[in-house]
């Protein structure tokens, strides 16, 4: 009876019950509104550790009121897309840094550990049964939202002594208009995350404490907050993007930054990959640093911005065109000919997710 839990879930103890009903799926649907026809759900308690992973017809959860995710934020979640490529593969592009980001997360909130190619295998499953869902248009994508939640029905704020994790799968639409620029308003008055804090987790409460910036960026007539931190008002992220700046830097050399991943930044895997690839060119300088407002305001008055992008894996790539700061409206050179970074990473990033980067079927072995 006080066997020890089982620490692993095993994807080969995997049950799938099929839908007997097919959902129509409509052509276009903005993002995450048109689920899939399945989601994976694995149960967690401290006493009987990892359950068998089940594939079920997507739908609600039944919660105890007093759950813990609902009142304390005890949860967290992923985003990751599969992609379908033109030989009508479908591939998830770096899964295992998704997987160890989740791991990373669950430690903060302090959700249990869980076994990442075992967890990895059964998204795999689930992916494969919905694959319809993958539209044979370019570039067709679904978005892969894993989520941990804590199922500890009681008050107490603890630990969780039990807990769900689940998979859901939506048509990943568009997210922002692909080729225009997005305008950014940025405020010192608003923190998105803190030294010590959960910025470089994936948890529910650093979105949801979002919103309310985000309204008044959008009251300003931007379309996303630029977050800044501290007195010399650092560069963070924008909206849900990591940012990165591609310049002329204050010694005159050409240079593609990125903020540090200190705590406050979110580890994006679309950064890694950007960081990775840009330097495996050797074209220019490829740094991890600090970066200011009031260095970004002289670069643009001296004309050494050449763009300004968000990344993150909704829209890849996102040429930033205007910000709001202190009463003004800094414009970003980012329409002109200097633009050809955001279109380069762009492709060759679409290359390897559609082509690149290993195949559904393949990822077992
Ligand atoms: N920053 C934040 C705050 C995010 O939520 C995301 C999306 N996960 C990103 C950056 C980009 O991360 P990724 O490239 O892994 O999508």
């Amino acid at each position: 009876e006080n066997a020890t839990p089982f620490t692993r879930c095993y994807a080969a103890d995997l049950a799938v019950q099929l839908s007997s009903t097919l959902k129509t799926k409509p052509e276009v649907s903005s993002f995450g509104t048109v689920f899939t026809d399945h989601m994976l759900t694995i149960e967690w308690s401290e006493t009987e550790g990892w359950q068998a992973p089940l594939i079920k017809p997507l739908g609600n959860l039944s919660v105890h009121p007093a759950c813990s995710s609902l009142h304390y934020g005890i949860q967290l979640f992923e985003g990751l897309k599969a992609y379908r490529g033109d030989d009508n593969q479908v591939r998830l592009f770096r899964p295992m840094l998704n997987m160890n980001r989740m791991a990373n997360s669950a430690r903060r909130a302090c959700l249990p550990a869980f076994d990442h190619s075992e967890l990895l295998e059964c998204i795999r499953r689930l992916v494969e049964i919905d694959q319809d869902w993958i539209p044979h248009s370019d570039p067709a994508s679904l978005y892969i939202r894993p989520t941990f939640i804590s199922t500890e029905p009681s008050l107490g704020v603890k630990k969780p002594c039990r807990a769900l994790l689940y998979v859901i799968l939506c048509q990943a639409g568009s997210y922002f208009n692909k080729t225009a620029a997005i305008s950014l308003w940025a405020d010192p008055k608003y923190t998105r995350a803190w030294k010590g804090g959960t910025g470089d987790c994936k948890i529910g409460g650093n979105y949801g404490c979002s919103l309310f910036a985000q309204y008044e960026a959008v009251d300003y007539g931007c379309q996303q907050v630029l977050w800044l931190y501290g007195e010399d008002h650092q560069i963070t992220e924008a909206g849900t993007m990591n940012i990165f700046l591609h310049w002329i830097n204050e010694d005159g050399e050409a240079e593609l930054a990125t903020p540090p991943l200190d705590g406050i930044i979110l580890p994006g895997i679309t950064r890694q990959s950007i960081l990775e690839l840009t330097k495996k060119w050797g074209e220019f300088k490829v740094t991890e640093r600090y970066l200011t407002m009031g260095q970004l305001c002289s670069a643009l008055k001296e004309q050494r911005v050449k763009e300004l992008f968000g990344s993150g894996t909704a829209c890849m790539i996102c040429p930033i065109g205007h910000i709001i700061y202190q009463g003004q409206n800094l414009h970003i050179p980012c329409h002109d000919e200097n633009s050809q970074l955001t279109s380069r990473i762009s492709k060759e990033l679409t290359d390897i997710q559609v082509g690149g980067c290993v195949h559904l079927h393949k990822l077992r072995h």
